[in-house]
């Protein structure tokens, strides 16, 4: 038999203001539990929410670099649900009004750019966290987490691949890094995903059953978790069973997934407008403002690298990693006229190096000036490259010394 495998991704991605969505509570990770659970987060009686508009901005630039739609006029929305690290007894969303709608995602795969197409973004509060493995008897609740700004940028179910899904996560980790809104830092859950998928048999037009693996922590992890999937769903139905609609939790101890809950019925959150909250209202100045201040977006850098720099599209798209890189890069091409081979000092060597140490371009002792001395002095001494790149560069990475002439001749 031959099977359609249909996906679709939600990604929870924590906005990186400095206070929390809906109060003046610090949301920097790593405090020690519950000092940053202020009044709100524990949710006391009486206590009022007040929009943080700088989240606002940062789903704003999310929904304006994806091409979506800025609605302009959103409300949140109470989801009721029991959870003790979410003392309000609700998690306050979003829900038939999100403020973005539409727009695309653009991935390169082996068959070529794909548009991956999203639903919707919303934007809603984080929970706290709840602590299972620190008492070997109690479950401990860590509230500083609580109301932390968070985007939700739900895809339409239309990946097909575990790889496909790995490269649309990549690419969103990526723009939220470039936009400024989030670290991407997976391991510390700034940026979590939920992996959809369910298959189907070839030409039918009806989705099949769905399985939701929750809170996946590493972009590895989605790709696992789905092969994984795909695989056992191909199995039960190819020996005559069915599908149960479950909500399921990746173990990375040895790639499988394993059942949480068979999801309840749809709607059984109660959802109602926050009657604390009025809704909000975006004038087109104040998007077209956001938007006048968005970077240059990696597509369009791309291109320039291509022309100006006549970068292949290979190198153009290394480049294109992350504005640091981009930036060391053009800093780079001041001093020189070779442009390739700045590329292929940054995505070699220098790329290892960083890889090394835990840096990145913004960090590098090496100053883009010195790199271009060191090309120069290759291509005027004739100088081979990858004994310039052991002898050499090694010399200079930390920036201490600066004189490539000199450290050339010795
Ligand atoms: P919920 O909030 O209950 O998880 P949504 O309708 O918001 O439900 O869908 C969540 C995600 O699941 C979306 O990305 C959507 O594209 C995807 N999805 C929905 N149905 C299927 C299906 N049958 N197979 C794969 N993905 C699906
Ligand atoms: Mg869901």
């Amino acid at each position: 038999m031959s099977w359609d495998v249909v996906i679709g991704i939600e990604t929870h991605v924590q906005l990186n203001t400095k206070t929390k969505i809906f109060s003046g509570a610090s949301t920097a990770f790593g405090a020690e539990p519950n000092t940053q659970a202020c009044v709100l987060s524990i949710a006391l009686p009486g206590t009022l929410p007040v929009l943080n508009y700088e989240a606002v901005q940062c789903a704003i630039k999310f929904g304006l670099a994806t091409n979506a739609e800025i609605a302009p006029r959103s409300i949140f929305a109470r989801k009721n649900y029991f959870y003790p690290d979410l003392p309000k007894g609700y998690q306050i969303s979003q829900h038939t009004t999100p403020i973005c709608v539409g727009g695309q995602v653009t991935i390169q795969t082996k068959d070529g750019e794909k548009q991956i197409q999203l639903n919707r973004i919303h934007l809603e509060e984080d929970a706290g966290k709840s602590i299972h493995d620190l008492s070997p008897t109690d479950t401990l609740i860590d509230l500083n987490r609580a109301g932390t700004p968070l985007i939700e940028i739900v895809t339409e179910p239309c990946l097909h691949s575990a790889e496909d899904a790995f490269l649309y996560v990549t690419e969103v980790r990526k723009l939220v890094r470039w936009l400024g809104i989030c670290d991407g830092n997976m391991e510390e859950g700034s940026l979590r995903c939920d992996a959809n998928v369910s298959v189907r048999l070839k030409g039918e037009k009806k989705l099949g059953t769905r399985v939701e693996v929750k809170n996946l922590n590493s972009i590895r992890n989605v790709k696992k978790s789905i092969e994984y999937e795909i695989a056992r769903m191909i199995e039960v139905l190819e020996s005559g069973g069915t599908i149960t609609q479950q909500t399921r939790s990746f173990d990375a101890s040895n790639d499988t997934t394993f059942p949480l809950r068979d999801k309840e019925e749809a709607n059984d959150y109660r959802y109602f407008p926050d009657p604390d909250l009025a809704p909000f209202v975006l004038s087109d100045t104040y998007i077209n403002e956001i938007k006048l201040g968005l970077p240059i977006l990696p597509d369009a850098l791309e291109e320039k690298l291509m022309t100006q720099y006549q970068l292949s599209r290979y190198d153009a798209t290394q480049i294109c990693e992350s504005l640091n890189t981009v930036q060391y890069f053009e800093a780079t091409a001041k001093h020189t006229s070779n442009y390739k081979s700045v590329a292929n000092w940054m995505l070699g060597p220098i790329k290892s190096y960083l890889n090394e140490v835990g840096l990145d371009y913004s960090n590098l002792g090496l100053q883009p000036n010195i790199l271009a001395d060191l090309i120069r002095i290759i291509d005027e001494c004739q100088l081979n490259f990858s004994v310039a790149a052991s002898k050499i560069l090694p010399q200079l990475v930390n920036g201490i010394k600066t004189d490539v002439f000199a450290i050339s001749n010795e």
